[in-house]
């Protein structure tokens, strides 16, 4: 290992990289630097270090960080995180409960995450008014990184340390135990795997995989241990099947969205050394993460199509997708313009400008909630999902405009209906 890296991400998708031997090898030159994080950096980077190398190692090889942390100062921030992640894992809660009070004693950490994991392991204990008081704070707080740039960092680490074909694994705490309890079986996971630790397996979506995809990686897993609320996996299913639809659409070849469904690790190491690697994008992208989901995800579709070997000009997606056109029947409108006051993205505007009442539509910006569809008193609006890759996606286009009747027109066309009326006989009628 020519340099021990020292961000949070650089450590899981150096460790990912590497095999089993050479990881644990690796993994003590990274313990030893935890010492320089924690004197260069507040909280956040520091902890994000601890849990990169807590996901990277076999938890049976407590060994290593055993050995580690009985040479440092007991009371130092990394000793106490990972003696209260260790002790937490390891069912010891009142000792975990101890780490983490002795942590963060009179001052709470500003970090949503860490206060998330203070505020179980109090609940756990029966400490209820202490876990509300954190669950308050975490509420307070705004997460202090953005999770993209850790995913764009984890790739490109990953891909400048040889790592081939990464496949990103969302999951949450619990699956993080049973992560953990498949390295102790001895396989662990395959070394393309790279553990990504969320506060919920649903807090990534279809903008986060479509991301993760643009930036490199060949396929996305979320983990889903049966802990959570049925309904999740039941939507990231169904979301992964839209993303699965437009990276297919594009050309890129293989399955790239995988829920994993495994309460045991068994489950997850069958299922985990079934993925088989998808053809990635060629070119990683370079475009910078944004705050907003929806810009996200038209970011990582342009790349992709951008690199496409199939690009295309619409893709189907099937119902229920959050891209998607609408149409308007235009014998039906009556252009009372309720549809534009409902549409909560501004995806239907007016035209404030025009002399007559005009209905237009940006494409881009529908997320298909039907909400117009169910305010028109007329059933003029029908819905159809799918992805425009076409420029005029962004474009507003007229939809239903009034009519303009040029004074004299009406009279001109009574005119032609009586005459009509006057020429036509029964006989007109007859087959
Ligand atoms: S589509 Fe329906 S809601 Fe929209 S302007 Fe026409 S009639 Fe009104
Ligand atoms: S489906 Fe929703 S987002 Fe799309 S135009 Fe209708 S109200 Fe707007």
């Amino acid at each position: 290992m020519p340099s021990v890296p020292t961000a949070p991400a650089a450590i899981s998708a150096a460790l990912a990289a590497l095999d089993a031997g050479a990881r644990l090898q690796a993994a003590g030159a990274m313990l030893d630097r935890l010492d320089e994080i924690a004197d260069r950096d507040a909280n956040r980077p520091l902890f994000e270090s601890c849990d990169a190398l807590l996901e990277a190692l076999p938890r049976d090889d407590t060994r290593t960080l055993d050995r580690w942390l009985a040479g440092r100062e007991p009371a130092s921030r990394p000793s106490l995180y990972l003696r209260a992640r260790l002790a937490h894992a390891a069912g010891q809660l009142t000792a975990a409960a101890g780490h983490w009070d002795a942590l963060f004693r009179g001052t709470p950490p500003a970090d949503a995450n860490v206060l998330l994991l203070y505020a179980r392991v109090l609940a756990d204990v029966g400490r209820f008014s202490d876990a509300a008081e954190r669950l308050r704070h975490a509420l307070r707080c705004r997460p202090p990184y953005s999770f993209y740039p850790r995913v764009r960092t984890l790739l490109a680490t990953y891909a400048k340390a040889g790592g081939r074909d990464a496949c990103l694994l969302f999951h949450d705490a619990a699956g993080a135990e049973v992560i953990h309890r498949l390295g102790r079986r001895g396989k662990g996971l395959p070394a393309r795997v790279i553990p990504v630790e969320l506060h919920h397996m649903a807090a990534a979506g279809i903008d986060t995989w479509l991301g993760a995809l643009a930036y490199g990686a060949s396929d996305v897993a979320v983990l889903a241990t049966g802990t959570e609320a049925p309904q999740y996996p039941e939507a990231i299913a169904r979301q992964m099947g839209y993303a699965d639809t437009i990276a297919q659409a594009l050309g890129y070849q293989g399955r790239h969205l995988h829920l994993l469904r495994a309460a045991d690790a068994a489950a997850l190491e069958a299922a985990v050394w079934a993925l088989q690697p998808a053809l990635p994008v060629r070119a990683p992208a370079t475009f910078h993460w944004s705050a907003d989901k929806r810009t996200t995800a038209a970011l990582a579709i342009e790349h992709l199509q951008a690199h496409a070997p199939t690009p295309q000009t619409v893709i189907a997606l099937a119902a229920g997708a959050p891209f998607g056109t609408i149409a308007v029947n235009r014998d039906a409108c009556t252009l009372c313009l309720a549809c534009v006051g409902a549409c909560p993205e501004g995806a239907i505007l007016d035209h404030p400008a025009s002399e007559v009442p005009q209905l237009r539509f940006i494409e881009s910006k529908c997320v298909q909630c039907g909400l117009c569809e169910a305010t028109c008193p007329e059933d003029a609006i029908a819905l159809t999902p799918r992805l425009s890759l076409a420029a005029e996606a962004k474009q507003p286009r007229v939809l239903n405009e009034a009519s303009i009747l040029i004074p004299g027109d009406e009279d001109e066309e009574v005119e032609k209906f009586r005459e009509f009326l006057d020429e036509v006989t029964p006989e007109d009628f007859k087959e």
